[in-house]
């Protein structure tokens, strides 16, 4: 006959799926019954009706017949009262680092753990989120944890470059990212109809900001990307304001034209107090596949010139390859879906020098596999 310790030890392998936690540390197991090889238990659910029922029922029953006393798993269902999902939501608050449980955002502390990067561009097209978005998986293949805030709240991209669809889970005031990738990932077009364009403004935007930074259950996170709206704007006036340690990267052509903008982006940026922490030249050069010979599509220079004005370093050169765009569109990174091509290796080769940078401030977990 199995123990109850044996039962609840198994229990505690099983993630809720959309807070990605141990229900046993969630509170979510409300009983458990053992008669002979036959094991009863009862699960009470953040919310009354979740449709993710289906799903504990079989992880709960396959982390339960994995002891070798089980033949038969039952599972029931209650729900938690007001209260206890009260108490979760400010258990939940509390572990993202806030010290007051109410509207804090945990990156701002000086004592964060979490590298936050705001990643920008003077003009849109430049490549911005599609480079986020690599960015953030390549990070994420190393073994870090990573959060991607989408805040290019008219332009949003992230949700279809990275494949993340649904709409999150929110109680208590508490919203709980998805995940995708290895990545957990917030976006305005998570919550809006796709086909009506949003018209944000000032002080509207900038409590979207504030509650997708305080109200999202980021949890522990080595780095938080935020993909910046182009230019220079409201946007990231706020965002420095909130999160007075985040570096921006900037990304940029390698046309005249782009850098020009790119700069002024930069500088805006700067006097913000945000640091720039690197430029990242994107479509720079195209080489044919077939003759092997490389063409400077978008001009030379733009990146190294933009970063000598800016008084930073160059952390990239990514070139042009068209599978960049058809991985966009399919919701998978290239640099999961082939690393080893060019580009992907250009991109990693960012990621890892940002993570060089941040590593006296982050801690480093397993290397996730991600598929
Ligand atoms: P932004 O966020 O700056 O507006 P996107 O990331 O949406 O830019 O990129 C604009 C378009 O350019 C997308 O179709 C994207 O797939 C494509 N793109 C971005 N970088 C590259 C690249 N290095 N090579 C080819 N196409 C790219």
């Amino acid at each position: 006959m199995p123990t109850k310790d044996e039962i609840l030890t198994a229990l505690a392998t099983v993630e809720d799926p959309e807070i990605n936690k141990p229900i046993t540390e969630l509170g979510m197991v409300e009983d458990v019954a053992i008669e002979g090889s036959r094991v009863g238990v009862k699960i009470k659910l953040t919310i009354p009706g979740c449709p993710l029922k289906d799903r504990i029922t079989r992880d709960v029953t396959d982390a339960v017949m994995q002891l070798p006393d089980v033949d038969d798993v039952q599972v029931a269902f209650g729900s938690m009262t007001d209260e206890e999902r009260q108490q979760l939501s400010a258990d939940l608050r509390a572990q993202n680092g806030a010290a007051n449980p109410e509207m804090e955002i945990p990156f701002a502390a000086a004592d964060s753990p979490t590298k936050v990067i705001a990643v920008a561009s003077g003009k849109g097209g430049v490549g911005k989120s599609t480079v986020t978005v690599n960015l953030a998986a390549a990070l994420a293949k190393q073994g870090y944890r990573v959060g991607v805030m989408d805040a290019d709240i008219w332009g949003y991209s992230i949700p279809r470059m990275l494949g993340a669809e649904g709409k999150p889970v929110a109680f208590d005031g508490m919203v709980m990212p998805l995940q995708a990738h290895g990545c957990k990932v917030i976006s305005i077009g998570f919550f809006t109809d796709p086909d009506r364009s949003v018209i944000w403004r000032g002080p509207m935007l900038h409590r979207a900001l504030q509650q997708f930074l305080s109200d999202v259950h980021w949890g522990e996170i080595d780095f938080l990307l935020c993909d910046l709206p182009p230019g220079t704007g409201d946007i990231a006036i706020s965002l420095a304001q909130m999160l007075p340690n985040a570096d921006m990267v900037v990304v940029t052509t390698p046309q005249q034209a782009a850098q020009k903008v790119a700069l002024r982006a930069g500088k805006a940026t700067e006097q913000t107090g945000m640091k720039v922490a690197g430029v990242i030249e994107n479509m720079a050069g195209f080489t044919d596949p077939a003759s092997g010979a490389t063409h400077d599509i978008f001009g030379t220079g733009g990146g190294e010139e933009l970063a000598e004005a800016l008084e930073t370093e160059m952390l990239g050169r990514i070139p042009i390859d068209p599978r960049l765009t058809e991985s966009g569109d399919a919701g998978v990174p290239l640099v999961v879906s082939q690393p080893d091509v060019p580009a992907s290796q250009a991109i990693t080769k960012v990621a890892e020098q940002i993570a060089a940078r941040s590593r006296s401030v982050v801690g480093r977990s397993l290397p996730l596999t991600v598929s």
